[in-house]
């Protein structure tokens, strides 16, 4: 149970009727915490009864919690592969879920190096819809007069594509911006928008992103709050200003719009938004062409209150970035989510990156946790492990969320370790410790061990025709260029310096990583121009010597000592850094299409 001190106060006053009901629904739900999991959870089971999946584990119509537990066993993306297969292929009968599987949403985590598909139904819209909707309310309580301007948020959609049976594939807020859901939402005083709709949904990076970033230059007085959903994606745009200013001050001087915006949507919006301002274009023009631009956000939309993005897990790489060019704004993480299920919202949004915790809403899904060791390779072998329900969860304590959803994932594992960090009424509040088994992340890209290993082996391979191999590898996610993007360090072992890789090869082995990285990492590249070109540092032979006598000096057994496949600690990467013989990059985009290659 929690302890008293971990358990925050009531949430109030609110800022107007609409925020009192949505505050209400927030302390009533998390009070009952307990009783509204035991009723998803029957309401899940019982809509589901006749489904393929339950009537094989022989639930027989059971709803109760005992039950569900001993009889349906708690997996992974992989255990279910061959019912989202039949399910992509077109099978439409009942296989996970009564109701029928309105889409896919893709995941920016993988399985085989494409996207894993979650199933989702229709009325999954409104569970997300419900969560969007207890933002505002929460953060009206800490900002007040939001209602008094707008919101600068950089929101995009992704390429979708269809699968064998001919169910949409697409990430989880293209499928939520291109809902009427989204695209009808009723007028809100405090959560005006500068972006139209017609600038969020179209398709072509740049023109949404060039009329997005017109509108808020546009308003820039307006202008409240700044966000996009990750920390990297405002970052982005930050550099797309840096990048495109010049014109967008000489559409803002003329009242013209950019002649390579040609979506008929954006172009009305814009004709409608524009005319010429030449004093707004001089000040964009003088602040945007000094070499500093530390403080540049608040320079230019100077009435800002906070920057709402996410900076949290493995965005936290970006804080110190963010802080530079806003100038120490406080950064709000609202809510934690995925394709699979909306999680929860942080109900003190204004508190330090460092102190935020999610509190998990118990009328999204039935969540269980499966107790992590954080130094055991593997918390499940041996005896079944004991999953803990919500409510019973301990402070202090870390975790592996389990979801049963009503889309059809029973007992299924997300892959997200979390830690207690306290109680809102009997809802349990978490800290995001980090997502299992991933490396290297510069987006939403996520790369493992075995992915990086499987794209060293096959960038090794052009080394064969040089008689060269790589001795020694690891790797760091460099986000001090914008957009960031992966470094491997190589130590080589050139058996015959009269025919060793040239600077050309180098490169080309730079590409031949890229091409066996994942679609995610590889839509980041080519699409969405969120990752840079991947770089190669060869280092002086005897450099991971040198690091593993660095590793010892400071406590690590020399028997049990590996060479870390990922480094982000400074002493390290100045030895690394100061050993570096020669840079290489990925000369050419790796190839990718919104298609899937299985
Ligand atoms: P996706 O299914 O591609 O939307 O990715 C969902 C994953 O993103 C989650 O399982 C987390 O690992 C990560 N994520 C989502 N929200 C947050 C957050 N607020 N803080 C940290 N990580 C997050």
């Amino acid at each position: 149970m929690a302890v008293d001190s971990a358990i925050s106060s009531p949430l109030g006053p609110p800022a107007c009727e609409k925020d009192a009901k949505a505050l209400q629904f927030i302390e009533e739900t998390t009070r009952n915490a307990d009783a509204v999991q035991e009723r998803v959870l029957a309401e899940i089971l019982s809509r589901n009864a006749e489904t393929e999946y339950l009537k094989r584990f022989k639930l027989h119509g059971a709803t109760d919690r005992d039950t569900f537990k001993s009889v349906i066993p708690m997996i992974t993306y992989e255990d279910l592969q061959p019912e989202i297969q039949r399910i992509a292929n077109g099978d439409r009968s009942p296989i996970l879920s009564a109701h029928p599987i309105s889409e896919f949403l893709t995941s920016s985590g993988t399985s085989a190096g494409e996207r894993k598909l979650m199933p989702t139904i229709q009325e999954e819209l409104d569970r997300r819809q419900l969560l969007y909707s207890l933002l505002m309310p929460v953060m009206n309580l800490y900002v007040p007069g939001l209602d008094k301007g707008k919101g600068l948020y950089f929101l995009f959609v992704k390429a979708e594509s269809k699968t064998p049976g001919g169910l949409l594939a697409r990430p989880v807020l293209t499928s939520y911006y291109k809902s009427d859901h989204f695209k009808t939402r009723p007028y809100d005083p405090y959560n005006v928008q500068t972006s139209p709709n017609e600038a969020i949904l179209c398709a072509d990076s740049f023109q949404s992103m060039y009329s997005q970033m017109l509108c808020g230059l546009v308003e820039r007085h307006q202008v409240l709050r700044l966000g996009a959903v990750f920390a990297s994606g405002l970052l982005r745009a930050i550099r797309f200003l840096q990048l495109n200013w010049t014109q967008l001050a000489h559409d803002i001087r003329t009242g013209t719009v950019n002649p390579k915006i040609t979506d008929p949507g954006i172009k009305d919006c814009l004709a409608r938004i524009l005319k010429p301002q030449p004093e707004l274009a001089d000040f964009i023009a003088k602040e945007c062409s000094e070499d500093n631009w530390e403080g540049i956000i608040t320079r230019i939309w100077p009435n800002t209150k906070y920057l709402d993005v996410i900076v949290t897990g493995a965005m936290a790489q970006y804080i110190p970035t963010l802080d530079h060019y806003s100038g120490g704004l406080p950064l709000a993480c609202t809510m934690y989510a995925s394709s699979e299920c909306y999680f929860g919202l942080n109900l003190n949004p204004m508190c330090k990156p460092s102190e935020v915790s999610y509190t998990i809403m118990p009328n999204m899904a039935y969540f269980e946790f499966l107790p992590h060791e954080p130094n055991s390779a593997c918390s499940t072998r041996g005896s079944a492990p004991k999953l803990v329900d919500l409510v019973d969860v301990e402070v202090g304590k870390e975790y592996e969320l389990v979801i049963t959803t009503y889309a059809g994932l029973y007992r299924y594992r997300v892959g997200d370790i979390l830690r207690v960090t306290g109680f809102h009424n009997s809802a349990p509040q978490f800290h995001f410790v980090r997502r299992k088994n991933v490396l290297l992340s510069i987006d939403s890209d996520k790369t493992d061990e075995a992915e990086l290993q499987k794209a060293m082996e096959n960038a090794s391979e052009i080394l064969r025709n040089f008689n060269t191999s790589v001795v020694e590898y690891t790797s760091y996610a460099d986000t001090t260029t914008i957009p960031g993007h992966y470094v491997i360090y190589w130590e080589l072992l050139v058996k015959d310096p009269a025919n060793s890789p040239s600077h050309e090869v180098l490169n080309r082995c730079c590409l031949a990583m890229e091409e066996t990285l994942n679609s995610v990492y590889r839509q980041g590249r080519v699409a969405d121009n969120s990752i840079g070109p991947l770089e190669i540092r060869v280092v002086k032979n005897g450099t991971f010597e040198e690091l593993m006598d660095y590793a010892i000096s400071r406590g690590a057994s020399i028997n049990q000592y590996k060479v870390p496949r990922c480094v982000n600690f400074t002493p390290i990467m100045e030895l690394l850094d100061s050993r570096v013989v020669s840079a290489h990059f990925s000369p050419a985009l790796p190839r990718w299409t919104p298609e899937r290659r299985r």
